[in-house]
């Protein structure tokens, strides 16, 4: 199924990338959410974030403030004219925020990794036009990030657009969710007009990280942040480690790069040129290599000797890598591509074997 999408053209939001969400985790007090939306108006943000009803790891915790927080994010909506965006998980969570005015709805990656509750909140946004922003589920799972946003599009909701904040990891790394940029990568190939965010603050899990993703996630071509902000970060209910000032922020988005998209020039042109004529060279001496293994095989068969000799293998494995070193490339990249090689070399030889 493909998506029926429509730009998001939000009201008195530029189409200028990066096109910035930022808000604190969670809206505690009606005087936190209100200084931080004011400093956050100073700076230059339009589109206001805040949870109210927050998924925990563990009950106990603070679990957002609920529908009270909702009058505050009307009040943030009136005072400094910014959007406001809410996390919803269940068809109650969007009757109130609806409710409520509140401008975008984003779904949360706990949510997204289950199709039930997915399914239950497009219903209940069957009829309405709001726009929905789609973090992707907790586990690396592509097509159950693209069939959720399917469930919320098939609801008449066309104005979508992803959030990629990182997968869960089971090892302690320096990210709190591993960023796995080729999934997203993937994710715009699969779907060009999906406008896709990055959300800094629950991939890196930590301040010193938001500026390097931020960064990394506008090279790769991606056309928003939603960041976390909060007036005093230190003493935030939930998060606490992961949330900037708006000073902070602002410091932040000044120093990022962003570079051009466009695929205009003529001398890119030129250069993808010789890159097509270099793959069709490496898929034409590919297929070469593949013609002599199956020749291989037909020895093998006929000297009833073993399709795969791991001494071989391994002598293949360690020569390749060395020489890739030399040539500049990492011996991690050489032994992925002739472990592939190598896989797809075995199974022609299996195949002609038994014929
Ligand atoms: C959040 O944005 O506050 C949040 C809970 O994020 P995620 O669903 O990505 O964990
Ligand atoms: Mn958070």
């Amino acid at each position: 199924m493909e998506l029926d999408l429509l730009p998001l053209n939000l009201p008195g939001v530029d189409n200028k990338r990066p096109l910035v969400i930022a808000g604190p985790c969670s809206a505690e007090t009606e005087e936190q959410v209100m200084t931080t939306a004011r400093e956050l108006q100073s700076i230059g943000i339009n589109i206001f974030r805040a949870g109210i009803w927050k998924p925990r790891t563990k009950p106990g915790g603070f679990e957002g403030i609920g529908e009270e927080g909702l009058t505050w994010m009307q009040e943030v909506k009136k005072e400094t004219g910014m959007l406001t965006t809410t996390e919803v998980a269940t068809a109650k969570h969007v009757e109130q925020a609806l409710k409520a005015d509140i401008d975008i709805l984003w779904i949360g990656a706990r949510t997204s990794a289950n199709p039930f509750a997915v399914q239950e909140i497009a219903d209940a946004l069957q009829g309405v036009d709001i726009p929905v922003f789609y973090k992707n589920p907790v586990n690396p799972d592509l097509e159950l990030w693209i069939g959720g946003m399917e469930r919320i599009n098939a609801a008449g909701i066309k104005r979508i657009a992803a959030i990629h904040r990182g997968f869960t990891a089971y090892e302690k790394v320096i990210y709190r969710n591993l960023p796995m940029w080729h999934i997203p990568i993937e994710l715009m190939r699969r779907i060009p007009n999906l406008p896709i965010f990055c959300d800094p603050s629950h991939m890196g899990g930590r301040r010193e990280l938001i500026a390097p993703l931020s960064q990394q996630a506008m090279d790769l071509g991606f056309d928003g942040l939603i960041i976390e902000s909060h007036c005093n970060p230190d003493k935030a209910w939930s998060d606490a480690k992961q949330q900037v000032t708006p000073d902070v922020l602002n410091f932040i988005l000044e120093r990022l790069i962003v570079r051009n998209t466009g695929e205009t020039t003529e001398d890119l042109r030129q250069l993808r040129k010789q890159i097509d004529e270099l793959d069709e060279k490496i898929i034409e001496t590919l297929s070469k290599r593949m013609r002599i293994s199956r020749e291989i095989a037909i020895y093998k068969k006929e000297h009833n000797m073993a399709v795969v000799q791991p001494n071989r293998y391994d002598e293949i494995l360690n020569k390749r890598g060395a020489q890739g070193i030399l040539c500049g490339m990492s011996s991690e990249f050489m032994s992925s591509v002739f472990e592939a090689i190598h896989e797809e070399s075995v199974r022609q030889q299996i195949e002609l074997i038994n014929k």
